[in-house]
């Protein structure tokens, strides 16, 4: 396992780190998985960091190539804001053709121009460098599901599933302009599967949940 404890900074000059497996970077087109980029959703920091703490404590145990940065957004986390340190939600500034400057409520300003914010750049050159084969990311919310963007994403998808308990869906049942999704299926043709766990649920519980489904996609 390789640990980039700079790989890069955030809109308040804060590390973001990235850990992968021996390889992953070059042009072995990895699993990308993503926790932490809504800052209020602890779930998603927690089971990328129980994911990482698996694979270290059990090297060789998973084949496929994979990419992990379990915090996306440190400012948002150390402030239990779903935004990042330039108030931006970090899932409306991905550089996607439907991208909008329209927004109803803070929570969601999608910043002042598509890929303003350093966290998505460096998130969109790492997917141009690596063109990872899926891209997975962990977030929470009132009703917990599995979204599933791109037909290739469905395998996977429907493994988390099935070892969670939760349900696959098409989207989230409310448009997102300039999301992850957006950008990496639509415009770039990547499968996205964006895991929503419940929230505020005790932390202890997640791991449990998706060791399965999340170690068979890796093997
Ligand atoms: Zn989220």
């Amino acid at each position: 396992m390789q640990h980039n404890k700079n790989w890069a900074k955030s809109a308040n000059g804060q590390t973001i780190e990235l850990y992968h497996s021996e390889g992953a970077l070059s042009s072995q087109q990895p699993i990308l998985l993503i926790g932490g980029t809504h800052g209020d959703e602890p779930e998603g920091v927690r089971l990328a960091e129980e994911l990482l703490n698996f694979l270290q404590a059990h090297p060789g145990q998973v084949t496929r190539p994979w990419v992990i940065i379990p915090c996306l957004n440190p400012d948002g986390y150390a402030e239990n804001e779903r935004v990042n340190g330039h108030g931006v939600d970090l899932n409306r500034n991905y550089p996607a053709t439907n991208w909008s400057p329209d927004y109803e409520k803070p929570r969601y300003y999608p910043g002042p121009n598509a890929g303003s914010e350093p966290e998505i750049q460096a998130l969109v050159s790492l997917i141009e460098q690596i063109k990872p084969s899926v891209i997975i990311h962990f977030h929470s919310i009132e009703n917990p599901c599995i979204v599933c963007t791109g037909k290739p994403g469905l395998e996977a998808a429907n493994l988390i599933a099935k070892a969670s308990g939760y349900a696959v869906q098409d989207d989230i049942g409310y448009p997102t302009p300039g999301s992850l999704s957006e950008y990496a299926w639509y415009d770039l043709g990547i499968p996205v599967i964006c895991v929503e766990e419940q929230e505020r649920i005790n932390l202890d519980t997640i791991w449990p949940r998706f060791e399965k489904g999340l170690l068979s996609i890796l093997q």
